[in-house]
């Protein structure tokens, strides 16, 4: 190949490079030697890399401190040449296995371009960094909308901070009653981590331990401590850029948790579920007893169906809690329209529903229940505008039903319990059904 078509392909494979690693690759076709570009950049990397880099040439090159001035550096087996670039805090430098004066001259003279590439790969890199940092903020301002119960939440902040901070696993501690307790995940062998938290006040800034792995950040809300998130690094030390991050995400998941803690104070003393419009948790223990002592004044019968959506964390997981949302209203709408008005609608906890059937025998809430599971199967649901991960736009789900007729030797909590052991049994033998509970 003549070297202008050389050129030119080079260029053009430049061009395309999107990483350090792929600039490397490029360089390497050029020149036709093994080539390696290292980027050491302050806020990203730990400058101790910088250093350690340092100290090995210095051990290959006596004149290593000339590095900085941009003096290219040549020895037996290879060529390193600093790249100067303009702004910001990084250095870069090519090293190149050596070769003879052509190798050295086209590098010297592609090596401006180099610098140029390289420093579009860090602001781009800067700049989707910010990107998903702004869109980890807003997801957590924006949980509070539609959510406030702290064992919902709670996973949500965990995974948005998982996901922006790469190579670190996230806890979240809560302080309960005096102590902390561990929120997410679900344990957590690290003792170092569970001791130290123990020792945080409400006056602690961020506090990284002796290796400087694992970054303690207490979660303040009107200066009281309300529990503290942990990073811990699975590669080197936390970055400065890191902790800079996270001590804002921490803080607007400190304003997140405590306004779900106020609302849910006040939610206590309201009568319907925020998102699906029906009756909450405490209001349903309520309709249950009234329900049941009306049965057994009027010697009527009681059905209660226990429904659950099937697979609705896959749900959430494939198009995001928002869309997992709009899916249990729809599935709420269908089951309000599939009712009668006086049979009596609940959210009994995140996706599962209880419905009490008044003057109702088994045969016919097995009628109600079937109905249901077909009508919420037949439905297509849009979710074209609040998927958040890909581009599906429809979707169905299935739901799984345990129904318990009330029995006069029953205790108020055993009809629900009950209805609980059909709808396990439901889940159990392949969902997408009904069961109604049998007493032996
Ligand atoms: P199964 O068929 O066994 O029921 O599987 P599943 O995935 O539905 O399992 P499970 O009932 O354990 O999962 C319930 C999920 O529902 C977990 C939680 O993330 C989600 N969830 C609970 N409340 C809400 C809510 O208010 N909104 C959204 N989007 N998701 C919720
Ligand atoms: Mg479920
Ligand atoms: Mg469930």
């Amino acid at each position: 190949m003549s070297d202008i078509k050389l050129f030119v392909k080079f260029f053009n494979e430049l061009n395309k490079a999107s990483s350090a690693n792929t600039v490397a690759v490029v360089i390497s076709d050029l020149l036709k030697k093994k080539t390696s570009v290292k980027i050491f950049d302050n806020t990203i990397n730990d400058p101790k890399e910088f250093t350690e880099y340092l100290t090995y040439l210095e051990k290959v090159f006596d004149e290593s401190k000339q590095l900085i001035d941009g003096q290219i550096l040549i020895n037996k087996s290879s060529i390193i040449c600093p790249l100067s670039i303009k702004s910001g805090d990084y250095t870069a430098i090519i090293e190149v296995e050596s070769g003879e004066q052509k190798t050295l001259d086209l590098l010297e003279a592609v090596s401006p371009v180099i610098a140029m590439k390289l420093e579009n790969i860090i602001l781009d890199c800067k700049f989707s960094k910010n990107i998903n940092f702004n869109n980890a903020m807003k997801n957590i301002a924006k949980i509070i909308e539609t959510q406030y119960e702290l064992n919902y939440i709670i996973p949500i902040i965990g995974e948005i901070l998982d996901t922006f901070i790469e190579n670190h696993l996230i806890y979240i501690f809560l302080k309960n009653n005096g102590t902390m307790k561990l929120m997410w995940p679900a344990s957590c062998l690290d003792r170092e981590i569970c001791e130290t938290v123990t020792h945080i006040t409400n006056e602690s800034e961020v506090i990284l331990n002796q290796t400087e792995k694992t970054g303690y950040f207490p979660l303040i809300s009107e200066d009281h401590l309300i529990g503290c998130i942990v990073a811990k690094s699975t590669e080197g030390a936390i970055t400065q850029e890191e902790i800079y991050y996270l001590l804002q995400l921490v803080k607007q998941a400190a304003t997140t948790i405590t306004r779900a803690k106020v609302y849910s104070e006040i939610l206590q003393y309201a009568t319907l579920d925020a998102l699906t419009g029906f009756y909450n948790r405490r209001q349903l223990d309520q309709r249950v007893k009234q329900e049941i002592s009306g049965a057994q004044r009027r010697k009527t019968p009681l059905c209660a169906i226990m429904t659950d959506i099937d697979f609705f964390k896959k749900v959430n997981d494939t198009y995001g809690h928002t869309a997992g949302d709009l899916v249990l209203q729809t599935v709420a709408k269908i089951m309000r329209s599939q009712l009668r008005e006086y049979d009596i609608a609940a959210r009994y906890g995140g996706e599962e529903f209880v419905i009490l059937l008044p003057y109702t025998k088994e045969n016919e809430a097995v009628m109600v229940a079937e109905r249901l599971r077909e009508a919420v199967k037949k439905q297509t649901i849009d979710i074209e505008k609040v998927n958040t991960k890909n581009k599906t736009k429809n979707i169905s789900v299935t739901i799984s039903l345990g129904i318990c007729c009330y029995e006069a030797s029953y205790k108020d909590k055993d009809l629900l319990m009950n209805a609980d052991k059909a709808l396990y049994k439901a889940k159990e033998t392949g969902r997408d059904k009904v069961v109604v509970y049998k007493s032996s």
